[in-house]
This record gives structure tokens, C-alpha cells and sequence, in this order.
């Protein structure tokens, strides 16, 4: 017992120095994060997950809230794990985000969010106009439960050992939901790309494009069958551990999976290598962001693009470099020859054509009321008209590339494909690509991706703090 006080005045000793060292700074206020087990042990492997749990959904809901910058310092002693929180607005703004996790989370009743101003002031329940906490065994205030030592012993852990089952078959629950939102997703990212008619040497609704050996149909198929791995891309995502060793192995075990799974529904045809490629690292980096508590003063996009590229670090390389007498993949071939990394190097690099041209342009796009099509379409011109295409490379060599490059530029600076100048210019590059037959796959995969970021943007509230 004398050490449990022990550990709370430690507690608040180190709280105190934590809201000091940030005297200069306005408006700040703190957060301070505990989780509300009685009983002797603080320190079991309950209260630990729900206090990693706890201060995911405040990491979460400040992030949603665009609130970026915050700080956090953790502590454990004999009364248990305590976080302290920086976070730069008013403490009244604050203490409503914190009541709110504490009133939503399905386990939120555990949670202690208490919220400190600049000068150390507490501020309660009460100062937000909100009654006192309820006791979690008989719904009357908590504080009067205490007083009266309402509840006994075997009381309390009976409804403990009940709120402990409860919490980790929610969690799991919660868990194979997000997989199951993120695979529809990327379904969808890549049904939206397919649908777009006409295309510049792709398939679509109503043309092979410059693929003779696929077709529209074909495309779905293979779409459906990928979709459960894009799920269990994110769980593994969820799974992969800070520290976790090698996971670029364990990422590529899936991709093999769906590769496999594929080739079996297209006979041995690749419609979607690159995209297992790409978009498997990007929905397993959404379950590693799920999961991890990253205070980041990156947007979402940004955030998924730098774990990708934290993964796929060395790839280049390992993979291009070290093979290079051996020309097997289209990807080894054009690095040969032409020192491009194709979609390994922009993974390594945090998908600059993404951040820097895809998800801009497709911005833009919407501001300027383009049908959906014709904004998705907006982006693929765009992105061609930058990416250095290792398809249209490796069928068709630079000067092709460099011809779609330029194609692709005169649309947009002739208006882009809503206006029917820049439509007459984009029939014009169709008519070129159809002419080499070559096919703008990289640029496609890359406006796949770009289509996903987006859609996770716009629904990120959603996907990642409904409790
Ligand atoms: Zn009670």
C-alpha cells in the first residue's frame, strides 16, 4: 500500500515537472492518463493493454482533429502507467475530447483523462458543465462508491475479470472490422481506376486497351480475389511491433499469397502485380498506424507513405542492384538499362508522385466540380505527364516515354480533359499510346494508390476512432 502512494506522488511529481518544462509555450494544455483498476496490482498485463489502448484513442482523436505537435512522456511505477500529454490548444477544448473518449470508448469507463492547464489548475467534470463519473458497478457517483467502501473485494473483481474478457474480444472485434473497411477500400480504389472509359492503353469498360490478353471482366475477378488480402495486409500491420524484425519479409509472404491466389483466377495472367506491390504496403502501413502511437505532425498520406518507406528501406539495392546480370523482371530490365527503380524506388522514397502530383491534382480536381470519372481521369493525365513509366520503358523505350510525357502535358496545360480543348488533346494521346501499344501501368497503379489515400483522407474519422 505505502508503495502505491509511493508511486502517486511520484506521479505527480514528474507531472508537475512535465507541465514546467513547457512554460513558454500557448496554448498548451496537458493530459494526464491512467487507467482506473482497483485492486493491489497495478501492473498486470490488462492494465497494461488498456492503457496503451487509452492513450491510442486519445493519439487518434487529436490526429482526426488535425490537432498535430503534441508531446507525450510515459511512466511506470508501483501505481501503475501514467501518461503525460502535450497538447497545444485550450484546456477546456481539451477536456471536451477527453470526456468524449472517456463517455464513447467501449471501454471508456476505465480510462482517467484528466486535463491540466499551463499553471498546473485541474480541470473537472464540473468546470465543463458535466455531472461527476459514474461508479462502473451501480451507475451512482463514483466518488460516493469510494466513500462508503460500497462494493467489496470479490465484488470488484468479479466485475473486473467480466470487463477484462469483454475488453480483449472488442478489441479483436474492432480489429477485423478496420481489416475488413481498409480491404474494401483498396477494392474500391481499384474498381475506380478500371471504371474510368476510355483509357490511354489500359483496360477499361469498353476496351483491352494495349493488353490483348485481358479484359474488363477478367480485371474484377482478379480485383475480388485480391480483396482479403488487402485485409490481412493491415492486420499484419496491426501485428508488426515497433521493433519488429525484418517485416518486408513477412509483408512479401502475403504478397506471395495473393500473387498466387491471382495468377490462379487470371490463368497465369498479371493484372495486378504492381498493385499487390504498392497498395499491400500501403494498407498494411494504415494497420501499423491504427496500432502504433505515432505523434506525428504529418497528414495521413504523408504518415502511410513514410512507414512504407521505412519498410521498404535498402530495397532498390538489394533487389536491383545486386541482380543486375540477370534482366528476369521488367522492373531488373529497365533498371539495366535505363537506371530507373520504377514502383520499388518510389516506395522507397515515400511515393513522391503521390504526395507531390497525384493527390494534389486530384484536390484540384474536385475544387474545380469535375465528375468524379473526369477527376480521377484529371489524375491519371497528370501523373503521366511526370511519372517515368517503367511499363511504357520496358515495351517501348525513352523516346516513347518521353512523347506520352509530353502528350500528357499539353493536356493539362490546354485546360485538362474537362474542357474540350484539353479532350480533343487527350484523344490525341490515346490514339499515340494505341499506335505503340504501350501501356501507362506504373502511372495507373500509382493513381490506384492515390484514389486510396484519398478515400482514407475523407473517411478517416470513421475508420479510425469509432469505439
Ligand atoms: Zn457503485
Amino acid at each position: 500500500m505505502e508503495e502505491l502512494l509511493k508511486g502517486r506522488e511520484d506521479r505527480v511529481r514528474q507531472r508537475n515537472n512535465f507541465i514546467k518544462s513547457f512554460k513558454y509555450k500557448d496554448p498548451v494544455s496537458f493530459v494526464s492518463l491512467t487507467v482506473n483498476i482497483p485492486g493491489r496490482n497495478k501492473l498486470t498485463q490488462f492494465a497494461r493493454d488498456l492503457f496503451i489502448e487509452a492513450l491510442n484513442s486519445l493519439r487518434l482523436h487529436l490526429f482526426i482533429k488535425g490537432i498535430t505537435n503534441c508531446q507525450k512522456k510515459i511512466i511506470k511505477n508501483k501505481a501503475g502507467w501514467t501518461g503525460f500529454v502535450a497538447v497545444p490548444i485550450e484546456p477546456e477544448k481539451l477536456k471536451k475530447i477527453c470526456i468524449s473518449i472517456e463517455k464513447n470508448h467501449f471501454i471508456g469507463r476505465l480510462f482517467d483523462l484528466d486535463v491540466f492547464d499551463i499553471k498546473n489548475r485541474y480541470y473537472s467534470r464540473k468546470d465543463c458543465g458535466l455531472s461527476d463519473r459514474r461508479c462502473f458497478l451501480c451507475d451512482r457517483p463514483a466518488k460516493e462508491c469510494i466513500r462508503v467502501g460500497r462494493h467489496d473485494y470479490r465484488e470488484i473483481e468479479f466485475k473486473l475479470s467480466k470487463l477484462e474478457k469483454y475488453f480483449y474480444k472488442m478489441k479483436l472485434k474492432r480489429e477485423d472490422n478496420f481489416t475488413k473497411v481498409i480491404g474494401n477500400l483498396a477494392f474500391e480504389a481499384i474498381m475506380k481506376e478500371l471504371m474510368v472509359t476510355p483509357k490511354p492503353g489500359l483496360v477499361d469498360a469498353q476496351s483491352s486497351g494495349s493488353h490483348k490478353d485481358m479484359n474488363f471482366d477478367l480485371m474484377v475477378k482478379s480485383a475480388e480475389s485480391l480483396k482479403p488480402f488487402f485485409s490481412k495486409f493491415a492486420m499484419l500491420g496491426i501485428k508488426l511491433g515497433r521493433h519488429s524484425k525484418n517485416p518486408l519479409t513477412r509483408l512479401k509472404e502475403v504478397g506471395l499469397e495473393a500473387e498466387e491466389k491471382m495468377f490462379s483466377v487470371t490463368n497465369g495472367i498479371n493484372t495486378h502485380k504492381g498493385v499487390i506491390f504498392s497498395l499491400g504496403l500501403l494498407t498494411a502501413a494504415t494497420g501499423y498506424f491504427y496500432k502504433k502511437i505515432i505523434f506525428s505532425d504529418y497528414d495521413l498520406a504523408e504518415n502511410l507513405c513514410h512507414i512504407v518507406s521505412d519498410w521498404v528501406s535498402g530495397i532498390s539495392e538489394k533487389e536491383l542492384k545486386k541482380n543486375q546480370n540477370e534482366g528476369n523482371t521488367h522492373g531488373q530490365v529497365v533498371y539495366n538499362e535505363y537506371g530507373f527503380k520504377g514502383a520499388r524506388g518510389e516506395a522507397e522514397d515515400g511515393f513522391p508522385n503521390i504526395i507531390n502530383v497525384g493527390i494534389p491534382a486530384y484536390r484540384r480536381a474536385i475544387k474545380s466540380n469535375l465528375s468524379e470519372e473526369l477527376a480521377v481521369l484529371s489524375v491519371l493525365i497528370n501523373l503521366m505527364a511526370h511519372v517515368n513509366d517503367t511499363n511504357i520503358l520496358y515495351r517501348s523505350g525513352l523516346d516513347t516515354l518521353n512523347e506520352v510525357k509530353s502528350l500528357s502535358r499539353e493536356i493539362i496545360f490546354s485546360g485538362g480533359v474537362g474542357t474540350p480543348e484539353g479532350w480533343e488533346r487527350y484523344k490525341k494521346l490515346i490514339n499515340f499510346v494505341e499506335k505503340k501499344k504501350v501501356s501507362p501501368g506504373g502511372s495507373a497503379d500509382l493513381l490506384i494508390l492515390t484514389i486510396f489515400l484519398n478515400e482514407l483522407e475523407e473517411k478517416k474519422s470513421l475508420i479510425f476512432t469509432t469505439s
